[in-house]
């Protein structure tokens, strides 16, 4: 095998495109791999099918090295590559809390019959402990090559929005290998990545698999301590902005993830979380985790406050009100709306006959697919006209800037609920503003 192994990165979604790309950035022959053909055709393209900062631009310099193509051809996949990116979906079952494994298999099942020589195929996808045993014994058995095809787990840390840096400068690299021979692949897959002292955890398959759900719930225990803190300042009239920022100086807390507000979302945290709890049960280590059900109670209470807030701002009752919702993403720099806080407060308010007007400054298209019932507007001033209420749900930069009187010369009612803790009070009751906020005392 050659020093510089080529590779395939197969599912290019989030993960995986951006994985593709940084990689042939870097210097690396690679094959992206993906069933969506749409998909294959807008990257073969130059075009990024989602929004990531920073990727198109890369995307254009790897197309353009002659070192990155994308397939839907499996045995071209199988000839091409030495080491294999496992890079598919693991999301939530739709009647239960477990991971759907199926595109994980199927991945392995498509490519497996094709792996004719010896190979190393490496998990990125997040998936519950024991899954990587499992494929390991598929490949043995089903690949022509027999022992000569091996698994590794290399779990994946980036952050959507920073996907690109965390690609390239990653705060470390866990490698679950069961051999000599796959670590001295990956450590040559991620030559130019550790060549920037980037730490590297070799360990057995099964912490690398644990490794990732371990640290989304450490992250998401963080995000819903503080807002169960917030329940509680809301029951005192103390205020939980204060708190946090008190607790932030103890650097053993950190002020890092203890951002009161609306909660998570998105891929990953809720169905991680969620399939790790069950997971632990299958294991009969269910109560090791009880607490993660608990986390994830915490974190759907705050959407159902948020929309509170909004009623009780409207005296109780929302029936022709009109809602001005900023943002629609889970979270900033980013166009991903799966399981998104922000679209399930707005979707409750439409429920509740609210007139609710979107605005968010990348994933409009994908919000106006998932909840065509909604209104969009083009500018967060424009979703503000003769609105009785402004929500923020996501905290954009971009909502940060809005200036409180430039924004009350449009509402019908300057009415605000600050999701986020993104504003400044004091600005908005300065412009005549009633703000209120998870957690926070009102301010007018
Ligand atoms: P995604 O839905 O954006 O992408 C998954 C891709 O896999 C899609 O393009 C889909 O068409 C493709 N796919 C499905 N079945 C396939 C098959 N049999 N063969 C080839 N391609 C197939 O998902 P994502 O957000 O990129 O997440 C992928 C995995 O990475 C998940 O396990 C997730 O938990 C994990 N992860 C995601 C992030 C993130 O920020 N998005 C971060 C770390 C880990």
């Amino acid at each position: 095998m050659t020093a510089r192994p080529r590779l395939t990165v197969i599912g290019t979604g989030y993960l995986g495109a951006t994985h593709a790309i940084c990689m042939a950035v870097m210097g690396f022959e690679v094959l992206g791999v993906d069933v969506d053909t749409s998909k294959i055709e807008k990257l073969t393209a130059g075009e990024v099918p989602f929004f990531e900062p920073g990727l198109p631009e890369l995307l254009a310099k790897a197309l353009e090295s002659g070192r990155l193509r994308f397939t839907s051809d499996f045995r071209e996949a199988a000839a091409f590559g030495d080491v294999h990116f496992l890079c598919v979906g693991t999301p939530q079952q739709a009647d239960s809390e477990a991971a759907d494994l199926r595109y994980v298999d199927a991945a392995v099942t498509s490519l497996a019959p094709h792996l004719t020589r010896r190979t190393l195929v490496v998990g990125k996808s997040t998936v519950p402990v024991g899954t990587a045993a499992r494929l390991a014994e598929l490949l043995r058995t089903t690949a022509p090559a027999g022992d000569q095809v091996e698994l590794a787990w290399n779990p994946e840390f980036l952050r959507e929005g920073f996907a690109v840096d965390d690609t390239m400068k990653p705060d470390r690299l866990v490698f679950g290998v069961t051999s000599a021979w796959a670590q001295e692949q990956l450590r040559a897959a991620f030559g130019p990545v550790i060549a920037q002292d980037v730490p590297v955890k070799v360990t057995d398959l099964q912490t690398a698999e644990l490794v990732k759900v371990a640290a989304n719930s450490f992250l998401a225990t963080k995000i819903s301590y503080i807002n169960a803190m917030a329940e509680v300042c809301e029951a005192t009239g103390a205020d939980v902005h204060d708190l946090a920022e008190a607790l932030a100086y103890d650097e053993r807390i950190g002020g890092k993830f203890l951002r009161p507000g609306l909660g998570f979302g998105g891929g990953c945290l809720p169905k991680d979380i969620r399939a790790f709890a069950h997971r632990a049960e299958e294991l009969g280590v269910g109560q090791a985790v009880g607490f993660l059900r608990e986390i994830d109670g915490i974190n759907r209470r705050r959407r159902a406050r948020t929309v509170d807030l909004v009623v009780e701002l409207c005296a109780g009752d929302v029936a022709g009100k009109r809602v001005a919702a900023l943002g629609a993403a889970f979270k900033p720099n980013s166009d991903d709306i799966r399981d998104a806080p922000a679209l399930d407060v707005a979707a409750t308010l439409h429920r509740m006959g609210a007139v609710v007007t979107v605005f968010d400054p990348a994933a409009l298209d994908n919000a106006r697919r998932v909840h065509p019932e909604l209104g969009y507007a083009t500018s967060a001033l424009d979703a503000a006209r003769d609105a009785d209420v402004v929500v923020l749900l996501t905290e954009w930069n971009e909502f940060r800037e809005i200036s409180p009187s430039a924004m009350a010369a449009v509402v019908r009612r300057t009415r605000i609920v600050d999701g986020r803790h993104a504003l400044v009070p004091a600005h908005w009751a300065a412009a005549g503003w009633d703000y209120r906020a998870l957690g926070r005392p009102a301010v007018h």
